[in-house]
């Protein structure tokens, strides 16, 4: 890691050793991971996964940590946090090509206020645009498959390509990146069109008011945490089960709603995997129903 470490420092590559993962998730879980960089462009990134492949080290890639379970235990290898690739491009009147690294609502409301009609729903999803793109995050019946023109990624063999929306497999809550590991999205172009500014930031602030009324967003999470099954929200299914409230450990099945889990007093990963347990075994043997987690569950080697 000494190596790594001067191959950073002669790069001038930004990074940080012994960082509790805490701070790099929204559920502010994780033990210590033992390098965290933050690539400023796209040049230095393929620099640094080039040196990391050629090396044999290990890495796993993260935006804001905001679909993401870090486990209890530390991790030995590196954390390259994708949140500097930030720029917006203009391309012409409905095409708009940013950054993987841009935050999706600091996007998505600069286009909102610009009169930009087709990215609201995203207002309200915390992460980075590339986060977004691999978890076809979505809300309000769209998703990031609806307005995603195409993709500039960088292959696992250090090509940069693009990719069009249709290769990309939008399915509820996934993409072609969740079967095809290894792929780096650095940019993403996004088609709109151009609506009624006034109604547009109404509609926002109208559905922002809701989540605050429906959502525990003033505690530490990931946002849902169980795909919806076909018959019934998952929500609702944990609250006809009886779950919410439920505490183990630091962990809590949100009152307010029940598909968050929260964070309520230092919880640790192995609380939050237990209530996980707890509900799926709960709809398995009392409604037959197999749930299937949104949130992403890591497991350091
Ligand atoms: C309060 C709250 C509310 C939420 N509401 C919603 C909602 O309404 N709808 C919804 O869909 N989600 C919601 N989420 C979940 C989350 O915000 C989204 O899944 C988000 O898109 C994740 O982005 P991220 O940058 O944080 O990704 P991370 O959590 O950091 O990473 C998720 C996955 O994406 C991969 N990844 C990240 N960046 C890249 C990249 N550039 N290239 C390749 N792979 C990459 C990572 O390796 C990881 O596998 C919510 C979360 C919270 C905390």
């Amino acid at each position: 890691m000494e190596d790594f470490i001067k191959f950073l420092q002669d790069n001038k590559i930004p990074y940080k050793e012994n960082e509790s993962l805490k701070n790099y998730c929204t559920y502010k879980i994780g033990g210590i991971a033992r390098v965290v960089v933050e690539p400023r462009d796209v040049k230095s990134l393929v620099k640094l996964i080039d040196y990391i492949k050629s090396n044999e080290l290990k890495y796993f890639l993260i935006g804001y940590g905001s679909n993401l379970i870090f486990p209890d235990n530390n991790y030995d290898g590196i954390i390259v946090r994708l949140v500097n690739l930030s720029e917006i491009e203009y391309l012409n009147d409905n095409l708009i090509k940013a950054g993987s690294g841009i935050s999706l609502q600091k996007l998505a409301m600069t286009l909102s206020s610009k009169g930009y009609t087709g990215i609201e729903f995203a207002t309200a999803i915390p992460g980075t645009l590339g986060g977004a793109v691999y978890m076809n995050a979505g809300a309000y019946k769209s998703d990031m498959g609806y307005i995603v023109s195409h993709v500039e990624v960088l292959t696992p063999d250090l090509k940069i390509i693009t990719l069009a929306n249709k290769e990309l497999d939008f399915h509820y809550r996934t993409s072609y990146f969740q079967h095809h590991e290894g792929y780096i999205i650095l940019s993403a172009t996004i088609s709109l069109k151009k609506g009624n500014v006034n109604e547009i930031m109404d509609l926002i602030k109208d559905r922002s008011l809701r989540r605050k009324a429906s959502q525990p967003i003033e505690y530490p999470s990931a946002g849902s945490v169980f795909r919806n099954p076909e018959d019934i929200p998952a929500g609702m299914l944990i609250e006809e089960l009886g779950l919410k409230s439920k505490i183990i450990g630091g962990a809590q099945i949100s009152e307010k709603h029940g598909n968050f889990i929260i964070n309520i007093k230092d919880a640790k990963s192995s609380d939050i995997l237990e209530l996980i347990d707890l509900v799926k075994t709960e709809a398995k043997n009392k409604r037959n129903i197999n749930l299937k987690e949104e949130q992403k569950i890591i497991k350091w080697d």
